[in-house]
């Protein structure tokens, strides 16, 4: 029986236990005093002020599961075997202790010892001019040198701006050849899923000083990053994240409501992938605190719930079906993270009254969307109008990359700007009205009736937003 995702969870934080790290508990995926960042998208980004010196760490050495959320993925999820908008980050981190040397050598000590990965289907990477991660991957950890590849800045240096930066080395599984897309010159960071990304380490030694000066820091740091889906993938030696033990019930969960096999057709399993994943980045996102809006967070979360809403039409799927599916990823997940049980009945009525307030306009805006689109195609028109667009956003609930979406799968566009331009009239005629209540097709007013003091306060109508406590 290979290891199952809690398991390696736990595995992963006992294993850097043991090696002098505190295990701390994954950070909200809302950022706390970071405005640079709308949602947690890595085991770092909540640690950033220890990194910087802002902060002193509670111990140098701190190892974390973080949830994480990359809406930047969201185009990827369903359709390669490594992407979710959700994914839960192992990490080790250092902030001034250890280095290059222990990093390396217990990233490899956990996957070849610890979780027995073949050491043979595993090859580091690291950043052209890192002689130095070069000598101990090839001398101490006695990798040949044609097994590590030597990338350039843009895949093995990590930087943001100014401030600390510096040369990453990662770690990819070759999952052999029926994952590869047969390219000629297929081989570690082909954007192919053969040779699949697990882990990233980050060496954090120099300060840049904005004008592309680097200096050596003082204070050497280490920031490592690793996919638990993609880990409990190759572990499993399954075909993708949405394989692994948990995440494939809550996928068996999406095919029964459907009554649609997984595997036997493409668009219905990137429909089904879809889906698991959005729930999962859905629940765990309430379960922190946001709630649906037209803004910010909430829009983020609006969004791909509702877009969890439209595969589930194109499924065939009727009526709504996401809060059992959210109990599902909570049986899945609790173990990890209590606070997902503890919070359970109140994620229910969220997801439940937002999906209700969809459902009610879905099947007419899609209607409305597909007669825009025949009109469109009859008078050769490539853009659909920004009044349309907005038409489908406030009457509908359509958010604009729903309809952008769409829109592409059958090679059309929209005007955004028309878009944005009809909006802001909205605007100023709704602030001047001062009575906002069915914006966007969604009653913002519905949220207050399930218990705003969980989590979250109303702040009012102006911003049409919800301000978190957490
Ligand atoms: P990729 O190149 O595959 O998109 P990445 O280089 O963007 O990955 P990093 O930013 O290096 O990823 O993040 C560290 C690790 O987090 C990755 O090695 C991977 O295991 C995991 N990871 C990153 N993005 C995702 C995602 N969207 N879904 C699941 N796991 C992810
Ligand atoms: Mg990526
Ligand atoms: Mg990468
Ligand atoms: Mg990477």
């Amino acid at each position: 029986q290979p290891y199952g995702v809690n398991q390696l969870r736990k595995m992963f934080l006992e294993f850097f236990e043991s090696k002098g790290h505190l295990a701390m508990k994954s950070f909200s995926l809302v950022p706390h005093n970071d405005k640079s960042l709308l949602l947690i998208n890595s085991g770092m980004a909540p640690l950033k002020p220890y990194f910087t010196g802002q902060e002193i760490p509670p111990r140098t050495r701190v190892t974390t599961c973080q949830k994480c959320i990359r809406t930047g993925d969201i185009e990827n999820v369903g359709k390669t075997a490594r992407h979710g908008t959700f994914f839960e980050m192992l990490g080790n981190f250092s902030f001034g202790d250890y280095f290059k040397e222990e990093a390396i050598e217990w990233s490899w000590e956990f996957l070849t010892e610890v979780v027995g990965l073949d050491p043979e289907r595993l090859y580091p990477s690291i950043y052209e001019n890192d002689d130095e991660a070069f000598e101990i991957w090839n001398k101490k950890m006695g990798i040949p040198a044609e097994r590590i590849f030597r990338f350039g800045k843009e895949d093995n240096f990590w930087e943001h701006g100014s401030g600390p930066c510096g040369p990453c080395s990662e770690i990819y599984y070759d999952r052999g050849e029926k994952y590869g897309c047969g390219k000629p010159g297929c081989t570690v960071g082909c954007e192919c899923d053969r040779y699949m990304e697990i882990w990233n380490n980050v060496f954090t030694q120099f300060d840049n000083d904005g004008n592309g000066n680097y200096s050596e820091l003082e204070q050497k740091n280490i920031d490592t990053g690793m996919g638990l889906e993609r880990l409990a993938s190759v572990v499993q030696d399954v075909d993708s994240i949405f394989d692994v033990d948990t995440i494939k019930a809550l996928r068996d969960h999406v095919s029964k409501l459907a009554n649609k096999e997984y595997g036997k057709d493409y668009n219905t399993d990137v429909s089904l992938r879809v889906i698991t994943d959005h729930v999962r980045s859905v629940t765990f996102m309430i379960s922190d605190g946001i709630m649906p809006s037209n803004e910010g967070r909430g829009y983020v979360l609006r969004r791909l719930l509702r877009r969890a809403c439209r595969h589930g039409r194109l499924l065939g799927i009727e009526g709504n079906f996401l809060p059992e599916l959210a109990e599902t990823v909570i049986a899945g997940s609790k173990d990890g993270y209590p606070e997902l049980e503890e919070k359970k009945e109140f994620i229910l009525k969220v997801i439940a009254k937002e999906e209700e307030q969809f459902n009610k306009t879905i099947d007419q805006g899609l209607g409305i969307l597909s007669d825009m689109i025949a009109n469109m195609e009859e008078k050769g028109e490539k853009t659909l109008s920004g009044e349309d667009a907005f038409r489908l956003y406030d009457t509908y609930g359509f958010p604009l990359d729903l309809t952008k979406e769409i829109l592409e799968e059958k090679d059309l566009d929209v005007d955004e700007d028309g878009f944005h331009a009809a909006m802001e009239i909205q605007r100023k005629t709704a602030r001047d009205a001062r009575e906002v209540t069915n914006y966007m097709g969604a009653d913002v007013t519905v949220y207050e009736s399930i218990d705003p003091s969980v989590t979250s306060k109303f702040v009012g109508y102006d911003n049409l937003t919800y301000e978190s406590n957490v």
